[in-house]
């Protein structure tokens, strides 16, 4: 037994863990273990809470499975292992001009993993989520079966977005998006309060491939940095990748913390407050926190908890006002705070968390009862202003709360595999 912690090292409690190295064993190698007690795929472990864990039971690591099997390089079709990274993927794939058409905020993702919780990244606006570009996966079940799996099944819809409680996903096949390079165009746009936000991400849907923003929680009127990309053709080598920065240890309080959040957020405020132009390297722009490894140390030893959702349009602009007066009466804040908006596409899966809307995430280190009466108040908005979290980092979301804001669950749970379970399956749909 190995003690495994998911993103937000709320835990490290004990799983039997397995790798999963060879395609063909898989179906064989899942059925066996799986008949004495449930099993789940675990790929880099970057959700924050429990979708990832499994304590006490089998967690089936798929890093092994990391074999690229075919590249077209005239239609951008790829077809790879499901425990490839995203990072393995864009790092071969950019310099032919080509480009994952969905990244997260992370690159230390695996194929899998993106699947699963049917990832979203800053052009949602333009390309959906990660499962509008999958063409086709193979998933083993814990019967010993394969299934080809392909758009407009029902087990398609139910796996992307499944939160990994279908079947183990072997391989799949991506359709990539012609880049020019690896550049991107940034323009980085300070507004002063909510409204201007909306005024900004509306102005920008049309023009601009990718949009996001941070927002000051600690400012009355919302202020923050919005910030929008488009790819640009520029005859510029790509800089050389750098050693990673690594947090080396865990302090023994969080680092970020009510002392340290205020200067903080005054700080950044006042580094991006003038608009400006600037030519960002792909990896850059989407994945800054790449930079430093381990950066989830900076939370101290109990961890931390972050809270996602989303709201539709016509609640949004109240509910986030009121989920940043909410965290504001209650003394907290957070530093990594990022609000944007999503287009108007319907997710492929039954329990995909994109939809049409505006996104909310907020960090909050781990204070015990004082965190979690937040996150109640928190709900409230959310359950009010008929929004959904998303489970990708959640840890402790209500029953009733993922009920509401995922009508599609009684559809998906028929085809859930029964020798599969997680620490999130057990809380929210008990078993
Ligand atoms: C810094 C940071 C930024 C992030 N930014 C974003 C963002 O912008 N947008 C976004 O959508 N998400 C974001 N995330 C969340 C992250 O993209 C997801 O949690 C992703 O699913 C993690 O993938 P993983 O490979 O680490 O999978 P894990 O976290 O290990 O597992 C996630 C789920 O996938 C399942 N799974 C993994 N592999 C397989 C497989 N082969 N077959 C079946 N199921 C499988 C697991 O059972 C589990 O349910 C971010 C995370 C971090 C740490």
């Amino acid at each position: 037994m190995v003690a495994v912690s998911a993103w937000g090292r709320l835990s490290a409690l004990p799983h039997d863990t397995h790798s999963l190295s060879d395609r063909a064993q898989v179906p064989a190698q899942i059925a066996a273990a799986s008949a004495a007690r449930p099993g789940l795929a675990h790929g880099l472990g970057r959700s924050y809470g429990d979708v990832c864990l499994n304590p006490g039971g089998l967690l089936w690591q798929t890093r092994a499975l990391d074999h690229f099997l075919a590249f077209d390089e005239q239609s951008g079709v790829l077809r790879c292992e499901a425990g490839v990274s995203l990072r393995d993927i864009q790092r071969l794939c950019v310099p032919r001009g080509w480009s994952l058409p969905v990244v997260p905020g992370t690159q230390f993702v695996t194929v899998g993993g993106a699947i699963a919780n049917d990832v979203h990244g800053k052009n949602h606006h333009v390309a959906g989520s990660f499962g509008d570009h999958l063409r086709r996966f193979t998933l083993a079940r814990t019967d010993g079966s394969l299934s080809e799996c392909v758009p407009d099944e029902p087990l398609f819809a139910a796996t992307v977005g499944g939160l990994g409680l279908t079947g183990v996903i072997i391989d799949a096949e991506l359709q990539l998006k012609r880049v020019p390079g690896p550049w991107l165009t940034v323009e980085t746009l300070p507004y002063r309060d909510l409204q201007e936000f909306f005024d900004l991400a509306d102005a920008s849907e049309a023009g601009w491939e990718h949009t996001v923003s941070w927002i000051d929680c600690l400012h009355r009127a919302g202020r923050g940095v919005f910030m929008r990309a488009n790819p640009a053709q520029l005859d510029r080598a790509a800089p050389a990748a750098r050693a990673g920065r690594r947090v080396p240890l865990v302090p023994p309080v969080s680092l970020v913390n009510r002392l340290s959040l205020r200067p903080f957020n005054a700080l950044y405020y006042a580094s991006k407050g003038r608009r400006a132009t600037s030519v960002q390297h792909h990896e850059n722009f989407h994945h800054p926190l790449d930079a430093l490894m381990d950066w989830n140390r900076i939370y101290g030893p109990r961890g931390f908890y972050q809270y996602q959702c989303v709201l539709p349009f016509a609640t949004g602009r109240d509910g986030i006002r009121a989920l940043l007066d909410s965290t504001a009466a209650a003394g907290m804040g957070s530093f990594l705070a990022v609000l944007k908006t999503f287009g108007q596409r319907e997710s492929i899966g039954m329990l995909s968390f994109a939809m049409p809307g505006v996104t909310l995430a907020l960090d909050f280190p781990n204070e015990g009862e004082r965190t979690l009466k937040l996150f109640a108040s928190l709900d409230a908005i959310v359950r009010e202003a008929g929004g959904r979290l998303y489970p990708a980092k959640d840890a402790r979301m209500p029953r009733d709360l993922f009920e509401a804001g995922y009508p599609r669950l009684a559809e998906f749970l028929p085809h859930r595999d029964p020798g599969i379970s997680s620490a999130m399956s057990r809380r929210l749909m008990g078993n």
